[in-house]
């Protein structure tokens, strides 16, 4: 779509406004959120001022869930009470700063609200947030300046390199540990080296933050190997003299468990269930629950009760919908038999729930209907 567009347009530049640089080294999945999000002081200060509305392309990176500028996380939910929808990040009917789905304006002043503690609770998101939109604003920012896509073999080199870097600055010294006091799943990293699989964009994250590289430098492979090139040799003589590390060394990584907040933070729709938040981190599940107790609680809590509404909602609209159908076959003078309705809602097996079975001996009984 996007060559053709640039084709059309006669502009080389488009793909940058994708992220189709980044399509060898950074795997789809997890990548960028499912729905749009935006923040509405910056559609508002940005309409105030005349300036271009848009969605910044770093918005809709899966990790990034909070405006820094104006302290507010982003919303994905329409706020108008009639709508109260998500938005796809482009639709038909989309328009800058709109809701794709009602057409009501999305920005709002930035007034504070919240009490005193849930604005603490913002400026540590928003602190502990930086260091992601700037090492993922650099990443987006770079793509104009690269003459060739980074290629899978950059990334896995960087990713050697990493390793080593991280031997160097004695992160661990022992082949695995680094593994395990990142908690990432054993395996995940195997897999990386041989190449069979990428890390997600929150494993580069989790990654680069306690290496203390940038994901720029990892997917292009650029790690200056050069300045530790003396250490290289203290840390040599170390690793003979060093006894392995305890199994279950406590992780603490400060990513993790940004990542963890950042999540708990988002209004992802729907939300995340630990054991998928587990695998965009390649964290083991057991990891998780047993360093982030609260965490992983509360994570947890949010995705089952969703489900719950979710299978509320999916009851109620059954209901509705056999309703319907008793109501217009009874309009034309039909017996709104299970077989009718069931042909009417094009389901063959929709009287098969006990939910529509209810809904339909209620309406019979409402419509007049004797059995
Ligand atoms: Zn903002
Ligand atoms: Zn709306």
């Amino acid at each position: 779509m996007v060559h053709g567009l640039e084709e059309e347009t006669g502009r080389r530049d488009l793909r940058f406004l994708t992220l189709l640089t980044w399509t060898e080294v950074l795997p789809v999945y997890q990548l960028q959120k499912t729905t749009r999000a935006w923040c509405p002081g910056c559609f508002q200060d940005w309409r105030d001022h005349g300036q271009p509305i848009y969605d910044p392309l770093v918005r809709t990176l899966a990790p990034v869930t909070v405006c820094a500028r104006h302290r507010r996380p982003l919303l994905t939910i329409c706020p108008s009470p009639e709508c109260r929808r998500p938005s796809p990040w482009l639709g038909s009917r989309s328009r800058p700063g709109h809701c794709a789905r009602c057409g009501g304006w999305l920005g709002s002043p930035g007034t504070e609200s919240g009490t005193q503690e849930e604005k603490l609770v913002m400026e540590d998101a928003v602190r502990s947030h930086a260091w992601i939109f700037d090492a993922l604003g650099e990443l987006i920012a770079a793509a104009p300046g690269i003459p060739k896509r980074p290629q899978r073999d950059d990334v896995l080199s960087g990713i050697e390199a990493a390793f080593r870097l991280a031997a160097l600055r004695k992160i661990t010294i022992y082949r695995g540990s680094w593994t395990r006091y990142l908690g990432l799943a054993s395996g995940t990293v195997l897999m990386w080296r041989q190449g069979r699989t990428l890390p997600s964009l929150w494993c580069l994250l989790v990654v680069c933050s306690q290496i203390g590289i940038s994901p720029l430098q990892l997917v292009r492979g650029e790690i200056d190997e050069d300045d530790w090139a003396a250490a290289a040799t203290k840390a040599a003589a170390d690793i003979r003299l060093e006894r392995p590390p305890i199994q279950h060394t406590p992780i603490d990584p400060v990513a993790i468990r940004l990542a963890l907040e950042a999540v708990r933070a988002s209004n992802e729709l729907p939300p995340p269930s630990i054991r998928l938040v587990a695998d965009r981190l390649g964290q083991t599940y057991a990891n998780l629950h047993h360093y982030f107790p609260e965490h992983c609680r509360s994570i947890a809590s949010r995705h089952r009760s969703y489900q719950e509404a979710q299978g509320a909602r999916t009851r109620t609209r059954l209901r509705e919908r056999v309703r319907d159908a008793a109501i217009a076959l009874t309009q034309h003078g039909l017996y709104p038999s299970a077989s009718r309705i069931a042909d009417l809602l094009s389901d063959r097996n929709v009287m098969r729930s006990r939910t529509a079975r209810a809904a339909w001996r209620e309406v019979l009984g409402e419509l007049g209907w004797q059995r």
